[in-house]
């Protein structure tokens, strides 16, 4: 009883074994004569993970069947992206079941597929595709009120500011409708509903709330942050001192600019600096005019009147001065008048920047770097705004670098990166990554650079206030009374800002 137990299990074995062997053998067969799968191209050994990416994921319920159109995206080890000569063949799979290529849903019913592909072992991420029973023209997904790109950040002056909104209303796809094709909808500014989302005058200051209603839904609210212009009547004026570098060239030439020219750039200057300047481009929805004008020193430091008002001419045996080189900050430091008298612009030519200029010292101690600005001897009047700006302590808006952040800390300027900001035609990307037309003094190219804002203009007024080395505000025929002024040691770790 118990052999025949044991030969009939050695049976059963052997039997498993043989049957085994021609399943092995089978599969092989199978495999050897069956679907030959595409050589893989060069580098794909590099990738690890792949999406695909659908150029459209919703769908509105029709007959027959509709064809995906999906990208491929493909990733190495470090989820960093990988480009490959031309795309390897990818078997698709929907609800599990192998599918077509390219695949194709049908549409007659709603339903939401699940789709993914697989090439060689690696098997894309899981796909949604749905099919719905909606209007299309009139379907809304998603919508929100927002600031429109030409007036983006949410703050206002009151009584002053007009501001473009957006009513931005996206399809059964998540996309926007385009404006002719929006569906019905009301926009409220301050509780009323607008007639036009342009040029919107703000009439009240304080925190006012806008939001769009479609039908019986309403977005959620946005906040319009509006203030009251602050008395600005008291103008500031500054005693301002041309030195103009040359190298022994004719008064009149573009090396050493005549009088005439100088005039002309500070009059021009003056004329922005106080809103007397209209521009052709519009300017910043929150733009605030700093009230503030220089004037040309009268008398020079030897206590007699200077031959050309305003102007000091140099000679340098050096044509051109490096930025980035200490040696022009020390000649810088060396070669300027007492700050407490005299905003020191040097007009000079400079090597690597368009211009720049000294940040405000921090205390009064000693001064040991330079206190002022440098412009080239294009003589460009944005460039003077510009590094006046910094010059009475205006960082620039943006950041640089590996992060989006607020470049200067101010609340009403527009925050974007200028190393990644996208741009298109005269508007720049913000952090959130949407357009915005750049307007601001302090931007870099592109702007329109005819605005500074509230925040700013603030800081450049408590600067003269406040600030420490400049000279006190006083009447453009009078000169300043400061205690005297002594230079301190030159110390090469201050630098300036282009
Ligand atoms: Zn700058």
């Amino acid at each position: 009883m118990i052999r025949q137990l044991d030969f009939f299990f050695y049976f059963r074995k052997i039997q498993k074994i043989i049957f085994g062997v021609f399943i092995s053998l089978g599969l092989l067969f199978l495999n050897s004569c069956g679907e030959k799968e595409d050589p893989l191209p060069e580098g794909f050994d590099f990738v690890t993970d792949f999406e695909l990416i659908p150029y459209d994921s919703v769908f509105v319920i029709w007959q027959g069947t509709h064809e995906l159109n999906l990208t491929p995206k493909f990733f190495g080890a470090f989820g960093d992206e990988i480009t490959l000569e031309f795309n390897p063949s990818i078997q698709y799979f929907i609800d599990g079941k192998k599918s077509s290529n390219p695949p194709r849903i049908p549409l007659h019913q709603e339903k939401e597929f699940e789709l993914y592909g697989k090439i060689g072992r690696i098997k894309s991420k899981t796909l949604k595709i749905r099919v719905i029973d909606v209007d299309p023209k009139t379907y809304v997904s998603k919508f929100k009120a927002s600031m429109a790109d030409s007036t983006k950040a949410p703050y206002a002056i009151s009584g002053r500011s007009f501001v473009d909104f957006n009513a931005s209303i996206y399809d059964y796809r998540g996309k926007e409708f385009p404006e002719n094709e929006k569906p019905d909808y009301k926009f409220f500014f301050d509780g009323k509903v607008l007639e036009s989302l342009h040029r919107v005058p703000v009439l009240r200051s304080g925190e006012i709330p806008f939001w769009v209603e479609i039908g019986d839904k309403k977005s959620e609210v946005e906040i319009l942050f509006s203030r009251e212009l602050p008395d600005l009547s008291r103008k500031y004026s500054l005693p301002i001192i041309f030195h103009i570098i040359h190298s022994g060239q004719e008064k009149g030439t573009t090396e050493n600019p005549s009088q005439e020219k100088i005039i002309e750039l500070l009059h021009e200057t003056n004329e922005w600096l106080q809103g007397r300047k209209s521009s052709q481009l519009r300017k910043g929805h929150n733009q605030v005019d700093p009230n503030l004008e220089f004037f040309p020193a009268l008398i020079g430091p030897d206590g007699f009147p200077l031959p050309e008002p305003g102007i000091n001419r140099v000679f340098s045996e050096k044509n051109s001065y490096l930025y980035g080189d200490e040696k022009t900050y020390k000649y810088l430091f060396d070669n300027m008048w007492d700050p407490n008298n005299y905003v020191n612009v040097f007009v000079m030519n400079v090597d690597g920047a368009g211009g720049f200029a000294f940040y405000p010292p921090l205390s009064d101690e000693k001064l040991s770097r330079f206190y002022g600005f440098v412009i080239t001897k294009r003589l460009n009047t944005f460039t003077m705004i510009h590094e006046a700006g910094h010059f009475l302590g205006l960082p620039h808006p943006f950041s640089v670098g590996k992060y989006c952040l607020n470049g200067d800390g101010f609340m009403d300027t527009d925050s974007y990166n200028d190393d990644t900001k996208k741009t298109k035609s005269l508007f720049k990307t913000n952090c959130d990554g949407e357009y915005f037309y750049p307007t601001n003094v302090m931007d870099y190219f592109p702007s329109v650079h005819n605005s500074f804002t509230l925040d700013q203009v603030n800081k450049m007024r408590s600067t003269i206030d406040i600030g420490y080395f400049l000279p006190t505000n006083v009447n453009p025929n009078g000169r300043s009374q400061s205690k005297p002024w002594v230079r301190g040691v030159f110390d090469p770790g201050v630098k300036p800002i282009e």
